[in-house]
């Protein structure tokens, strides 16, 4: 079934579609062209699944194309990740050679020839070497936190985006010191999509059957890549010490996005420090299991997203959509969608999650307040009709000149 912009109308309400047809029909046959690192998997692929088809509806010319690369590229491109999030981290000459050559083998492949091109993230970025004169503004899209980058790294990246026409950025902190605009951009879930629209309840309990999770407990839920910044181990921790006084069980949820070759490795530190606990569900599932996430999402009793560093955390909407009040790590985008005592709770440690939990598990009423807030603040900022409309007045925003004022 093709989901169409007047879809979206019972959820967001007719001004917020009707601005998104206004600002399209100023812009239409424009064309566009994004480029990220992988199809599946992580919240870019995520967002772009949905963002190119209501980008066409509303009229511009919108394409996606994905990266190729190779073992030695992805190791090369999670050590920049790492390094942009400000861990320590060496790379070589010989590496960042081969992720010049990967970007130049892809520029000859790709058609890099849209007025507005949006390069999403580290991997694709040094394509703009490779920009011709029938291409037109090239955007740099950063979905992470590159506020206090390794220094070795940023001198390396910091020419490569500076080269850019724009950049946006998810949080106003992450931005650096660069000679463009950059603009800001809150990333979006979609409440249409299989893994947020709405559920029956046999819907739910046919997917906790088919994964064998008994319903005998409540249970703590946290939806992630397997990376160490998304803190897996730390919730083990957190939920072995709330579990000492508030029964209930915990789901691990995660893939592996095929941009991230340290996946393995943490998946295997999750494993030992959840020993052969009954309680504990390590689930690796398919980039396609949308509808299991939604129904683990709407089934959990609570949820976490413990991580140290995150660009955004699309997770954290889509369960806060379902009504669940997050428990998030204080940081980066977590901090927008969770207003901490309000919509959910910041914490900074494993004892203040494991405190939380404890709390919303005991305390039900307290939890579905804050969920139904939280569900709101979703509708209100972080729902893809908002992010559509921003793309598209962006769009425009470049094609005047204008900084500023954008005339419907
Ligand atoms: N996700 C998924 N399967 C997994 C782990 C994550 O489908 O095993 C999805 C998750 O529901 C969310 C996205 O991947 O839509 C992750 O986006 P987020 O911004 O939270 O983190 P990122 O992976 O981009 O750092």
């Amino acid at each position: 079934m093709t989901i169409e912009l007047q879809d979206y109308e019972p959820i967001v309400g007719p001004s917020r579609i009707g601005e998104i047809r206004a600002l399209g029909r100023h812009l239409q046959g424009v064309r566009m062209l994004h480029v990220n690192s992988t199809a599946v998997g992580g919240g870019v692929a995520e967002i772009l699944r949905r963002m190119i088809p209501l980008l066409r509806e509303a009229g511009i010319d919108a394409r996606w194309e994905v990266l190729e690369g190779d073992a030695d590229f992805y190791r090369t491109t999670k050590s920049f990740h790492n390094g942009l999030q400000g861990l320590p981290v060496r790379v070589a000459d010989a590496e960042l050679e081969h992720y010049l050559e990967v970007n130049a083998r892809n520029a000859a492949r790709l058609p890099l020839d849209a007025e507005v091109l949006l390069i999403h993230d580290p991997q694709p970025a040094a394509l703009i070497h490779h920009r011709h004169e029938r291409s037109g503004t090239w955007i740099w899209r950063c979905h992470i936190d590159a506020a206090t980058p390794s220094r070795p790294l940023w001198r390396f990246l910091g020419p490569i985006v500076a080269g850019y026409d724009a950049s946006i950025w998810s949080m106003p902190q992450f931005t650096r010191p660069l000679p463009h605009h950059q603009f800001l951009v809150h990333p979006s879930i979609d409440p249409l999509a299989e893994k947020n629209r709405d559920l029956e309840p046999e819907e739910i309990e046919a997917v906790l059957d088919r994964l064998q999770l008994p319903r005998d407990l409540p249970f703590v839920l946290q939806v992630s890549r397997f990376d160490r910044f998304k803190d897996p181990v730390g919730v083990i921790h957190a939920w072995r010490l709330a579990s000492r006084y508030v029964p209930c069980r915990l789901v691990l949820v995660g893939g592996e996005a095929t941009d991230d070759p340290e996946g393995a490795e943490v998946i295997a530190e999750v494993r030992a420090a959840a020993g052969d606990d009954p309680l504990v569900h390590v689930l690796l599932l398919p980039p396609t299991a949308d509808l299991e996430i939604n129904a683990l999402q709407r089934a959990a009793a609570v949820v976490l997203q413990k991580s140290t560093r995150e660009g955004f955390g699309l997770t954290v909407s889509e369960a806060m959509w379902k009504g669940k009040p997050v428990i998030g790590g204080a940081t980066g985008g977590i901090t927008v969608q969770i207003l901490d005592g309000i919509t959910g709770f910041l914490v900074h440690s494993v004892d203040g999650a494991a405190y939380r939990i404890r709390q919303l598990l005991s305390q039900p009423d307290r939890a579905h307040k804050m969920g139904e807030r939280a569900r709101a603040l979703v509708r209100e900022r972080f729902l893809i009709t908002r992010h559509l409309l921003d793309y598209l007045a962006l769009v425009q925003a470049v094609r005047t000149g204008s900084d500023d004022v954008i005339a419907l």
